[in-house]
């Protein structure tokens, strides 16, 4: 094909800006890997006939190869980089007062923006009420199926009986093993403990410890930063790797439940936006631009504690908040406070007690509310965790837990945006703690 050149000085002239945009933004790079991962993996999915369904497993797995390296390096180091970041941010707000303000606060805050969410969630479901377009032929069939097992596993979580015993264990008698099994909660609080006592001994007998965790915290983050060099590669492999083994139309069968899923989550976020306009008077459009890296990140990795880092470096660098306040309220943000996990459990919830014709009380809804918000503090931030944590909540209401099998083959694509919300609302709340208190 032949291009005149006043056309080629046209291609040449707009691409120019595209590839400087691609050379020096972070999310540029991200966007443009995400567009050709879902491409490629259109391209690769046994649907379109150029592969076999093995064919299209093993070069999934080939693609995901530098996503699966980029998470591994971050899992490496998550655990001491939540300890030493916590720890440090507790310790150097020296003043007691302020730390118990911070606390105070935040711990309210966290749970009204999560009781927010799920009435957004509620509502939204209950509106648009997409079980009404669910096939539910062939129900009794998941009636029978059994349990997605990792979803069995979570059906002993606390009842009201166990409760008592379920919170004593949240406090870790050995540090060690909660770190080397990565219970974050457990060491979110052991850490909170370290910095809290940190704080209320003299400073010759702090210091040692505080110049410790700085070296920890440092040489994380310069570990992370290696991995951040990979990260447009992982974004592109991940996604390759998904559409290849789910396919778009598995992602379009319950288009409803995911639209209304989607549309609860939008909410969430303009939430977000307004909050953040009026406290700190920043548009939604500069809000948005400065995290978009740490969105996309989260949209692609499905992952929030694999976003931990640059959430960190993305509050203190582009939202100018203060490290004393970001370095306590991300990593403890990431572990507990999950908008919209929260969301998607309250709306899943209904969506299959439509399915199901369940017929939810006010009283039901409020146990949806409670364990909801006590779901979402507990789900673990990794990949699908959402959906296991979510049979609690359906046995709290007698919703058949068969369920999720249903909800499971769209879990990936509302994880992914679900996730990313997530990280929204700990940027969020370090913005607006950094402006509340001064
Ligand atoms: N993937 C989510 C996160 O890491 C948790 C979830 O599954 O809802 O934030």
């Amino acid at each position: 094909m032949i291009i005149s050149k006043p056309i080629k000085k046209a291609i040449i002239s707009t691409s120019k800006p595209i590839r400087e945009m691609l050379k020096q933004h972070l999310w540029a790079k991200m966007l443009a890997a995400m567009f050709l991962g879902i491409v490629v993996g259109i391209a690769l999915n046994p649907s379109t006939g150029w592969t076999s369904h093995e064919q299209g497993l093993i070069v999934g797995n080939w693609l995901a190869l530098p996503g699966k390296l980029f998470l591994s390096l971050i899992q490496m180091v998550v655990v001491p980089l939540v300890f030493a970041s916590i720890v440090q941010g507790i310790a150097s707000n020296e003043d007691t007062v302020f730390l118990k303000k911070l606390g105070l606060r935040l711990g309210v805050y966290f749970v009204l923006t999560s009781c927010v969410a799920i009435v957004i969630g509620i509502f939204v479901t209950m509106i648009i009420n997409p079980g009404q377009y669910m096939d539910t032929t062939g129900l009794d069939l998941y009636q029978e199926n059994p349990l997605p097992p990792a979803a069995e596993e979570t059906l002993d979580s606390p009842t009201i009986g166990t409760m008592p015993d379920y919170l004593i264990n949240l406090l870790p008698n050995n540090p060690l093993h909660a770190m080397v099994n990565t219970q974050m909660l457990q060491v979110v609080i052991f850490a909170i403990i370290i910095g809290i006592a940190l704080v209320s001994v003299k400073p010759r007998n702090s210091r040692p410890l505080l110049d410790l965790m700085d070296s920890i915290q440092s040489v994380c983050m310069t570990i992370v930063q290696w991995a951040m060099y990979i990260a447009p590669l992982a974004v592109f492999g991940l996604l390759a790797q998904i559409v290849i083994q789910v396919g778009l139309e598995a992602l379009f069968g319950m288009a409803a439940y995911v639209a209304t899923a989607i549309l609860g989550l939008l909410l969430v976020l303009c939430t977000y936006c307004i909050a953040v306009f009026f406290v700190t008077g920043m548009s939604a459009a500069e809000f948005l631009r400065k995290i978009r890296p740490v969105q996309i990140l989260a949209f692609s990795t499905s992952s929030s504690a694999a976003v931990m880092p640059l959430s960190l470096q993305t509050a203190e660098e582009e939202l100018k908040v203060r490290p004393g306040i970001s370095q306590f309220i991300i990593p403890l943000g990431t572990t507990i406070n999950m908008d919209g996990t929260a969301l998607y459990q309250a709306a899943a919830t209904i969506f299959l007690a439509q399915v199901f014709n369940v017929d939810l009380s006010s009283t039901a809804l409020l146990i949806i509310l409670v364990t909801s918000v006590g779901a979402s503090i507990g789900t673990p931030a990794t990949p699908g965790a959402g959906i296991v944590i979510l049979a609690t909540i359906l046995t709290s209401v007698g919703i058949p837990t068969a369920g999720i099998a249903i909800i499971l083959g769209v879990d990936r694509i509302l994880d992914m945006c679900r996730t990313s919300v997530n990280v929204t609302g700990d940027l969020t709340a370090s913005l607006l703690m950094n402006k509340w208190l001064k």
